[in-house]
């Protein structure tokens, strides 16, 4: 079984349209692939359609922004129903949410001389989601910073012009609207937020405690100890395998969809619980 279970489109920050998303995961040999945009199913309809024509299972997926002890998380929705009320309704806030912080990033930059910023980067972006990686795009462009690791570290995180707090919703709420949609909550990249491995333990933990369902043991880049350690700590809370790239399409991300790692142990796979027809 080849498995991609988290990816972008233009309908967040990734490159290409979901169409292309799907034959690149139908050209890499995947079985199974989900489509999932930042705080948004509007590309899963396109996603499904050239899906229907091709070998690979589409996954409807979605990656949603959330809090744990007050810092930012994702959280991976795996089959779910993407006209779910409730669903819909968290991620209009969630959308919401962007559209305030992209006006105070945007400000954020006006105050340190960077003129119209929001209109620069909506400019970059194919739908009305903004990302901070479309702020990054445009400063990258404009010629402010060379690259992707110093744009965010200068000018969209902590107290820097363009680093805006954002409130998202809890764990619990969250995995909620999943739940409700019919879908299977996973905890994306776990060791992707600068904690330490206590901390990422303790948010396994609390992950399962709000009836999470599972975790990505394997991402694009996972080192052997991280796999090794979410492996165990997903067996000891009973928290189901996932695995996916990542891959957003960008230029100089050397990633590509559908090559992972296996999982340490296939039979904890979240795609038993999938509908694929390998
Ligand atoms: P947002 O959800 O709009 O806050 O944007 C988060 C996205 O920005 C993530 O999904 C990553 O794709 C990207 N990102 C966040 N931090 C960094 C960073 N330090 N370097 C490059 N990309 C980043
Ligand atoms: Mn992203
Ligand atoms: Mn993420
Ligand atoms: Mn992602």
């Amino acid at each position: 079984m080849k498995v991609d279970l988290h990816n972008h489109s233009y309908y967040s920050d990734g490159v290409f349209s979901p169409s292309e998303v799907v034959r690149f995961a139908d050209d890499a040999g995947c079985d199974l692939f989900a489509l999932t945009d930042h705080d948004t199913t509007d590309g899963l309809d396109e996603a499904r359609q050239t899906a229907d024509k091709l070998s690979v299972d589409l996954v409807s997926g979605v990656e949603i922004s959330a809090f744990w002890r007050n810092m930012t998380i994702h959280i991976i929705g795996l089959n779910i129903d993407i006209n779910n009320d409730i669903l819909q309704a968290g991620l209009v806030h969630n959308q919401q949410l962007r559209k305030e912080r992209a006006e105070k990033i945007a400000l954020g930059l006006w105050r340190v001389g960077i003129k119209d910023a929001l209109e620069k980067t909506q400019a970059l972006s194919k739908t009305d989601m903004l990302t901070r990686t479309h702020f990054a795009q445009m400063l990258i462009g404009e010629g402010y910073c060379k690259d992707m690791k110093s744009v965010f570290r200068r000018y969209l995180t902590g107290k820097k012009p363009g680093g805006i707090r954002v409130e998202w919703k809890n764990i619990d709420e969250v995995v909620g609207w999943i739940h409700a949609a019919g879908g299977q909550a996973v905890l994306a990249h776990p060791f992707r937020y600068r904690m330490t491995n206590t901390k990422v333990k303790n948010m396994f933990l609390n992950f399962k405690e709000v009836f999470g369902d599972g975790v990505e043991v394997v991402t694009a880049t996972s080192t052997d100890e991280e796999i090794t350690l979410s492996n165990l700590w997903a067996k000891e809370y009973k928290l189901l395998s996932s695995c996916g790239s990542d891959y957003h399409g960008w230029p100089n991300q050397r990633i590509q969809i559908g090559y992972l790692r296996d999982l340490p142990n296939i039979d904890n796979a979240i795609w038993r619980y999938l509908p694929c027809r390998t």
